[in-house]
């Protein structure tokens, strides 16, 4: 199973500043002060050992993440980041074959939807979609986003096949031999989390839910939704200072990620929806407590700990 993040941060797009590209000019240029820039090949080495080291950029489009499957390709929500996988898909299909894609839906707050009107296969007639949420009106919801008062190209003009899917509670999806769940998540207007199960690997993908004053009950039904996975992908927008402060906004932090992935037995956190008045130093600061409390407080157990950024590929 393939994982790949075209989209990591939450509420609304938040493209790099001046400001910040010249805080990453600046370091670049510190880094490369001792070394042979003579040439082009080793101009280009040094900024690859730069990127390696201290990835350059974590990326400013809204949540959208892609799993491959042996016998799925599928979607997960719709944020700006799915622009580009658009881009990545016709990439691979130069010979315009048909082509499935299953995308399922956490929720659809904007940062989820707001990129489907520039995913470019969705214009393309040998494209079958298959879409797939737990809340009511999925078609009418992204009709209503193309309305001429908003968007100027209507979703009728999209002239991929189609066909829309209304989970119902605890029902399981099956696409060939893979296998994908949902829960509910505690979120305004509730949004879902998915489970994937192919070739005897789990992912999960828990994005817009909050964990706070929910019952012990409650709780235990994540841990057991999340257990054993090989991958949580989780929404760790706050920290934890804010996630004490903004009780009932729907989101979560990576320290409380770190306590919920121990309990689970998850073997990688990924944390995500990154906030969009966040720099990359805060976010890495962010991921580098949560591996920090993950030292002090669970040292015996397992957990690899990550940012997710965009342009990561994970192979589980
Ligand atoms: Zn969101
Ligand atoms: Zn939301």
């Amino acid at each position: 199973m393939q994982v790949r993040f075209w989209g990591v941060r939450g509420s609304i797009p938040a493209p790099l500043n001046m400001k910040e590209i010249r805080k990453k000019m600046l370091r670049v240029l510190e880094f490369a002060a001792d070394k042979n820039i003579s040439s082009k090949q080793n101009r280009e080495e040094v900024v690859d050992a730069f990127a390696n080291e201290e990835c350059l950029v974590i990326g400013g489009n809204t949540t959208c993440v892609e799993v491959k499957t042996n016998d799925a390709h599928i979607i997960f929500d719709m944020g700006s980041g799915i622009r580009e996988l658009g881009y990545d898909i016709l990439e691979h299909n130069k010979k315009n074959e048909v082509h499935d894609l299953h995308i399922f839906l956490s929720h659809t707050h904007w940062d989820h939807i707001h990129g489907f009107p520039f995913f470019l296969p969705a214009y393309l007639p040998n494209y079958n979609f298959k879409f797939y949420s737990a809340h009511p009106e999925l078609q009418k919801r992204l009709n209503d986003q193309q309305d001429f008062r908003f968007f100027p190209v209507s979703t009728d003009y999209m002239s991929s096949k189609k066909e829309f899917f209304q989970l119902e509670r605890d029902e399981e999806i099956k696409i060939n031999s893979t296998v994908i769940k949902h829960i509910e998540l505690h979120h305004p207007g509730k949004s879902y989390a998915y489970r994937v199960e192919a070739e005897g690997k789990s992912f999960i993908f828990a994005t817009d839910g909050e964990y706070n004053n929910l019952s012990f009950d409650r709780i235990n039904t994540y841990i057991d939704f999340y257990q054993n996975a090989d991958l949580l992908v989780f929404d760790a927008q706050y920290s934890f200072d804010e996630e004490i402060e903004k009780i009932d906004w729907g989101h979560s932090s990576a320290l409380f990620g770190v306590d919920l992935s121990i309990k689970s037995r998850v073997k990688k956190l990924a944390i995500t929806h990154h906030g969009p008045e966040q720099n990359d130093d805060t976010i890495r600061k962010l991921c580098a407590n949560a591996i920090l409390y993950k030292k002090k407080n669970y040292k015996e157990q397992e957990l690899e700990i990550f940012l997710a950024r965009e342009g990561l590929i994970v192979t589980l």
